[in-house]
């Protein structure tokens, strides 16, 4: 790794470095360095990894493939685990995928290899398997609680592999029990029962692609038709990865789409140009509504930002490094747009991506 000192093997051959930089094992490209990087390509040893860190009392940061993370400039003082480990098991409709897997890979191979549906929305998202249970990935209508099945995490309160059901992660919108519990588990592997509707997707529930696709939402279309228009809706908005793109030098969606109790969605819509905010109805009663509307109608359109961190060109809700931004850069701008939506319509925007040693 540029710019660290001699990598080290130790544990059971887990490739060590110290003072690692991160930038570069992250989507935005930015950040300082890890005091110890530890690669680790099995599951034993990653628990290997996992339980020296523990036991030293050494702070730990799980890293798949960097897409949802802002690292501050200082970088981390303990070890960063990066975990690489690979396997794809797929049985009839059952899959079993290792956590080091690059996902948009994964849903490659179960759509154009097996014509199977259930994660064909989900295509050209960045990252690893091991993430998509965290945050419950989701994109066109589809997210991954809809067919996780289990999933096999070392618990590190407990010091054993564990076995969550789809019910135990407690999934919801851009949530689950390993976000709510961020320093106990560790996901080694996810399973997922997918569908074989004979090579036609799971229902078009987006508008957006159902449009693109000529067809009514609802309907079906073939497995590899539904992948595609995905794979292109994405790219058009910067959302698959292109190294030389700079719209694509970010963390996705910078903030969730913002869900209101009926007393903050009464309060939001006496607010000036708010009555043709997009509204979705969420669980318990609640309102959902977009946070890129509210960016751009506060007046933060696409590419906005002189510096090197600026809105995306192609989509207001990713903020982007064109090239040199520093976290301080990224999160300067993140404020002034989280603060201008609340001026504007009075609701708080909430980031997506999780900050390492820095806070909104
Ligand atoms: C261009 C772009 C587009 C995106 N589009 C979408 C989208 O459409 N929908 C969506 O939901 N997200 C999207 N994202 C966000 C991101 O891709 C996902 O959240 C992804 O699942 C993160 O995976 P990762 O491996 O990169 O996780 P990382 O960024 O490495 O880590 C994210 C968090 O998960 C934890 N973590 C990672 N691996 C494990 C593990 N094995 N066990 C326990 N904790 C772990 C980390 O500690 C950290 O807290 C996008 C990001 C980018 C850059």
């Amino acid at each position: 790794m540029p710019g660290g000192t001699p990598a080290t093997r130790t544990l059971v051959g887990v490739l060590v470095e110290n003072d690692a930089p991160l930038a570069p094992l992250t989507t935005l490209r930015l950040g300082g360095p890890a005091r110890r990087l530890v690669t680790a390509h099995t599951d034993d040893e990653v628990i290997a990894a996992v339980r020296e860190a523990d036991a030293a009392g050494e702070p730990l940061l799980v890293l798949g493939g960097g897409s949802n993370l802002v690292i501050g400039d200082a970088g981390f003082p303990g070890t960063v685990l990066r975990i690489a480990t690979e396997g794809f098991a797929l049985d009839g409709t059952a899959l079993e995928v290792a956590a080091g897997e690059t996902w948009s890979e994964v849903v490659r191979r179960t759509v154009v290899d097996h014509e199977l549906a259930g994660i064909e929305f989900l295509a050209g998202i960045p990252g690893s398997a091991g993430a998509t249970p965290v945050q419950n990935v989701g994109a066109y209508g589809q997210e991954v609680a809809q067919s996780v099945t289990e999933v096999v995490a070392y618990d590190r309160a407990a010091d054993e592999v564990v076995v969550l059901s789809n019910a135990e992660c407690a999934f919801s919108y851009r949530h689950s029990r390993f976000k709510a519990e961020p320093e106990r588990y560790v996901v080694l592997r996810v399973r997922f029962r997918l569908e074989d509707n004979g090579g036609l997707s799971t229902p078009v529930r987006y508008a957006e692609t159902a449009r693109h696709l000529g067809v009514e939402q609802g309907e079906r279309v073939a497995v590899g038709t539904a992948w595609n228009a995905v794979l292109l809706l994405r790219a058009g908005k910067g959302m698959v990865l292109d190294p030389a793109d700079h719209d694509t030098w970010s963390a996705g969606s910078f903030f969730t789409n913002p869900v209101l109790t009926a007393a903050q969605y009464d309060s939001f819509r006496t607010r000036p140009g708010a009555e043709d905010a997009p509204a979705y109805p969420a669980p318990e009663g609640r309102t959902k509504t977009s946070a890129a509307w509210l960016i751009d109608r506060s007046g933060f359109g696409k590419g906005y930002g002189s510096g090197q961190a600026t809105l995306s060109t192609k989509h207001t809700l990713a903020l982007t490094n064109r090239g040199s931004a520093t976290a301080e850069d990224l999160l300067a701008l993140a404020r002034e747009i989280r603060d201008g939506v609340r001026e504007a319509f009075g609701v708080e925007l909430v980031n997506e991506p999780v900050m390492v040693g820095v806070e909104l």
